[in-house]
């Protein structure tokens, strides 16, 4: 498995260093019949996913690049060929992004978008 470096886009994950999360697939070769579905679930500027040719399985080649909480190759796996750590796990480290860089990034996040604005039904309407 290689990692990602320091000029990958998910270097970092709000502001801790991605290599230091261990959250990725593994991939039971027992059980992968090496349909590829993997492969193709993860995004393409993701691409957590290699393959062996030679095998016919499925290779988890850049785990760093695996967005932190997505278990979607795990879902699509109908052989359940793919593990993640458990959700205690990832609850500790979501536990750990400090409050301010929460609201530093949703408050960019906010006034770039500003068609995230949800407007309440029950809101009064100025006239
Ligand atoms: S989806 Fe599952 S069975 Fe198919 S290649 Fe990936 S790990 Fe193997
Ligand atoms: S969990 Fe999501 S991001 Fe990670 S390898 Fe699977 S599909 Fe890709």
């Amino acid at each position: 498995m290689a990692g990602n470096n320091a000029s990958s886009p998910f270097a970092v994950w709000h502001g801790m260093e991605r290599n230091l999360i261990d959250w990725h697939p593994t991939v039971d070769e027992s059980k992968c019949t090496g349909c590829g579905l993997c492969v193709v679930t993860c995004g393409e500027k993701r691409n957590v996913f290699g393959y062996d040719l030679e095998k016919g399985k499925s290779v988890v080649m850049y785990p760093d690049n695996c967005m932190v909480g997505c278990n979607n190759c795990g879902v699509a796996c109908l052989w359940n060929a793919i593990s993640f750590p458990d959700m205690k796990f990832l609850k500790e480290v979501v536990a750990k992004i400090p409050v301010e860089q929460i609201q530093r990034e949703f408050q960019r996040k906010i006034s770039e978008n500003s068609s995230l604005i949800a407007i309440s039904r029950n809101a009064s309407v100025p006239e």
